[in-house]
């Protein structure tokens, strides 16, 4: 029996080493926990979802509930887009300002808009990106400034991983963040 014991705490330990390598939704590098089923109200909710504290070595503001496809979209966004573009500016990137994740809402928050990628974990708004040297480039004061360039290729960078990609050019309701979601159109990336 206790060898037994031994043998089932050998593999729960391997099957942990397993989970911690792939990481988060067999993503590498994408840090989190897998949380209970987000229900409701209505049409909101998110099946199977993570909740997401660091991707590839950047932390997230504030921890964020998706989906895992969503989670996935982000880590490319990262390691392909932000990182690289980010390498060269106050050490590098450290941190994705979080200014909304998971929210029952409709688009924009309009009354009789259609429901928001929001409330089903498959959009995140990101209002700034933090720099090692503690420097922050903000959309709202960014997009429009000597760094404007270095804006339009996260902005860019984005369009791709994720199928829509809206930010201060596509209307006023995206002045001072930049929308990502997984929403796919058949016409390619929506990206404004
Ligand atoms: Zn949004």
């Amino acid at each position: 029996m206790r060898r037994v014991a031994g043998i089932l705490a050998l593999l729960a330990l391997a099957a942990c080493g397993g989970e911690d390598r792939r990481g988060l939704c067999g993503v590498p590098g994408l840090e989190g926990e897998r949380i209970p089923d987000v229900e409701g109200p209505g049409v909101c909710g998110i099946e199977d979802p993570v909740m997401v504290t660091r991707v590839a070595g950047v932390d997230l503001s504030t921890p964020t509930r998706m989906t895992c496809e969503t989670a996935s979209a982000l880590d490319v966004f990262v390691r392909t887009g932000a990182k690289p573009v980010l390498s060269s500016k106050g050490g590098g990137l450290e941190r994705l300002q979080v200014a909304a994740g998971y929210a029952c809402r409709t688009r924009n928050s309009r009354p009789g808009a259609r429901v928001s990628e929001h409330a089903k974990g498959r959009a995140i708004d990101i209002s700034a990106f933090v720099l090692r040297d503690g420097s922050t480039l903000t959309v709202e004061d960014d997009w429009r400034s000597a760094n404007a360039q270095t804006m339009k290729r996260l902005h860019g960078a984005a369009c791709g991983p994720f199928g829509t990609v809206l930010g201060p050019e596509s209307d006023p309701f995206h002045q001072d963040h930049f929308h990502f979601d997984v929403a796919r159109q058949r016409s390619g990336p929506y990206c404004r």
